[in-house]
């Protein structure tokens, strides 16, 4: 058994590829552990895949899995979890904002006894609406969520078998791996590191993505926003009686009066707005239970490095 796995999911990173492979490998090969490299090509549109046969080819310790479309970097993840041999497993990306120097102090922490350690970037260096985006959404997902979720906690994290066993022991293929990793539990620290720019490529985190991600995490780990529409309702059910009783009132002191077409008007559009905004909220968890009930795998495989073995071989 390798002691160590560098899980690395991978889209459209041929022109990274290299100089994170060199980065990992100067950053490994001194602490004299026996490692691997699982780099899982996540239907990249570039000349990712070339480069890893190529990487595979010249040294045994690197494999690959490469799947047939995108699939996501959660997918990506759950797939190079699963290749993973190592007694540790670590997660990181593929641009080097996750910084391999980093590598030896993990592996020290996790000698130490932890089953998880995470480096926890800053957020210098980042845009001033992306910092403000990040900041409300962690303050909102630390209200609504079961399991806590730390900011610029990603995953860059190692992990001992028994966590990683533990976290391919869920099933759902809704996976939010944050959460993923917070639910399994077991000893967790982290460190902060400084956050560094992308090496070269650009983010494939355009702000609707970020945002649908926000969406996922908070309504794929709990039930609490149907809660919040079952509270919402009682409180404006009891609004309206308390209404209805002070307009009775008035009829009994004042005579009938005609009320005002602005009232009945504001109700009818404030309350259908609840209604469709509840009715949404219940239509996301039915739609992730029909996501669910059909049970599809997380990924379709394309080829592995046995795969471009074989190729080699036949070839010869
Ligand atoms: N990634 C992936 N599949 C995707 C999008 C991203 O495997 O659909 C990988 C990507 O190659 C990189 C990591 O996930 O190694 C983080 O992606 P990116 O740098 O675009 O995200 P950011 O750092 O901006 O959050
Ligand atoms: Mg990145």
């Amino acid at each position: 058994m390798v002691e160590i796995s560098v899980v690395v999911p991978c889209f459209d990173e041929s022109e990274v590829i290299d100089v994170f492979h060199e980065t990992v490998l100067a950053a490994l090969e001194p602490t004299g552990a026996d490692f691997e490299l699982c780099y899982v090509d996540d239907g990249s549109r570039d000349a990712t895949v070339d480069r890893l046969r190529e990487l595979a080819r010249a040294d045994v310790r690197v494999r690959y899995t490469s799947f047939s479309r995108n699939f996501g970097k959660e997918a990506a993840m759950l797939a190079g979890m699963r290749m993973a041999r190592g007694a540790a497993v670590v997660l990181m990306d593929a641009d080097l904002q996750h910084p391999p120097e980093l590598l030896p102090r993990m592996l020290e922490l996790h000698q130490h006894g932890y089953d998880q350690v995470v480096a926890q970037r800053d957020r210098s260096g980042e845009g001033a609406v992306r910092k403000a985006f990040s900041r409300t959404y962690y303050r909102l997902v630390r209200r609504f969520m079961d399991v806590e979720v730390v900011d610029g906690a990603g995953d860059f994290r190692l992990l001992s078998r028994r966590a990683v066993e533990a976290v391919l022991t869920l099933p759902e293929s809704n996976r939010f791996s944050k959460g993923l990793f917070s639910w399994i539990g077991f000893d967790t620290v982290s460190f902060r590191y400084e956050n560094v720019e992308r090496a070269a490529g650009a983010s494939k985190w355009g702000g609707r993505r970020l945002l649908n991600y926000g969406i996922d995490g908070l309504l794929s780990f709990n039930s609490r926003p149907l809660r919040l529409a079952i509270h919402t309702g009682l409180w404006l059910f009891l609004s309206a009686f308390a209404y209805a009783l002070w307009i009775v009132a008035n009829a009994l002191l004042d005579g009938v009066d005609t009320p005002g077409y602005a009232t009945l008007i504001t109700a009818i559009v404030g309350l259908s707005g609840v209604q469709l905004a509840t009715l949404g909220v219940i239509g996301e968890y039915v739609g992730r239970i029909y996501h669910e009930s059909k049970r599809r795998p997380h990924y379709v495989v394309r080829e592995t490095e046995r795969d471009a073995g074989r190729r080699a071989g036949a070839g010869r």
